[in-house]
């Protein structure tokens, strides 16, 4: 089936997570380029509204399976995106043994069937995986701070475990494996109650609510807009057979959360103040991508700013709350 579809010059795609923020972004982009689409979602933190729009679309082929990745899949397909996982610190904690059979048992699932069919399979890894981290800027080469018996370790160690699992089945089965770390990124179609610190802050200014500083607000995050993220995991997957190495994809560019706070009360405006709240356990005090194996070696860098990329996200959530 992979054959036939090569030999016909159009790929099958299948992104689980697909109905999440962004899982639908990188379906978008994908069938923009010509790819037929299987979506694999259990629909846990995404929502259809992310992917209607796509059903409108003339001559494009799109499957959506609802299904959980911690069971086993069978669907063919060219090139698989596991982007399946909670990624926003309520959402994976909230049930923390499901977060990580997610990771672990998702990541099994996708490289079995990857193996089976003779696909291509890229990891929607994190920089969580470098927990809080005392190198910084973080280079690959870093393996990372993390506690192992916290309250984020469900997240940090079920994606460890699986970049572990991505890795063995390169050097054991011969798979083409890809594993991307993703730093913050944000964005249209994050959920409003996703209760990350951009979504957090915007949707609080929108509201004129009080802006929830976790802690002093000292700690610091790169912000990575959503487009520039999408563009190069596509170019990771398209990388040669033999390059299966962790790439680091995140915007260089820190600031701390008083910061990010301050630049969305200006922009929003209103009467917004700032709350101070108990800085939750573990929380990185810092962290910034050192993306130089990207620059290198896919020539990418970044392009939008965290200015533009607020306009653009704030516009989505000022629709999104008068609708
Ligand atoms: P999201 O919550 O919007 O999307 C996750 C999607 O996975 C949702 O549609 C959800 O329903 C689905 N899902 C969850 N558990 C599932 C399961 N067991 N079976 C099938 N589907 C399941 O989050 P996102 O920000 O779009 O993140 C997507 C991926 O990228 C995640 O793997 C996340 O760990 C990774 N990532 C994201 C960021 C970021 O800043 N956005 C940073 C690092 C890594
Ligand atoms: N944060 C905050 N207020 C909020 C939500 C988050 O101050 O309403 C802080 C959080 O403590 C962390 C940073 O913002 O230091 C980024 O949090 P997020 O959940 O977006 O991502 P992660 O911690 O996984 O990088």
């Amino acid at each position: 089936m992979c054959g036939v579809n090569r030999y016909f010059n159009y790929t099958r795609t299948i992104v689980t997570g697909g109905a999440g923020f962004l899982g639908s972004h990188l379906i978008d982009y994908l069938i923009s380029r010509g790819h037929d689409i299987v979506c694999v979602d259990n629909l846990l933190t995404g929502s259809k509204n992310n992917i209607r729009h796509i059903y409108s679309h003339n001559r494009v082929s799109f499957e959506f399976i609802r299904h959980d990745v911690t069971q086993p899949l069978n669907v063919q397909g060219d090139e698989i995106y596991n982007l399946a996982c909670p990624a926003s610190p309520p959402q994976y904690q909230h049930n923390p043994v499901y977060t990580l059979k997610t990771s672990v048992l998702g990541a099994l699932n996708v490289l079995e069937l990857a193996r089976e069919t003779n696909a291509r399979i890229l990891q929607a890894s994190t920089s969580e995986v470098y927990g809080d981290p005392v190198l910084h800027p973080q280079p690959e080469s870093y393996w990372g701070n993390v506690n192992p018996v916290g309250i984020r370790s469900c997240y940090d160690e079920g994606k460890r475990a699986a970049e572990t699992l991505f890795m063995d089945y390169r050097r054991h089965f011969g798979v083409n494996t890809k594993l991307v770390r993703i730093f913050n990124t944000y964005g249209p179609r994050m959920n409003i109650n996703d209760g990350r610190v951009i979504s957090n802050f915007i949707v609080q200014a929108l509201r004129g609510q009080n802006i929830t500083i976790y802690g002093d607000g000292s700690q610091s995050r790169s912000f990575c807009y959503v487009s520039d993220l999408i563009e190069v995991m596509h170019q990771v997957m398209n990388t040669e057979p033999e390059f299966g190495d962790p790439i680091n994809i995140g915007n260089p560019g820190e600031f701390t959360m008083l910061e990010l706070a301050d630049k969305i009360i200006t922009k929003i405006g209103g009467t917004s103040k700032l709350e101070f709240q108990p800085l939750p356990q573990d929380d990185p005090k810092q962290r910034q991508p050192d993306i130089g194996l990207a620059k290198s070696k896919l020539n990418w860098s970044p392009k939008v700013t965290l200015d533009d990329g607020l306009d653009e996200t704030i516009a989505y959530f000022r629709e999104a709350l008068e609708a």
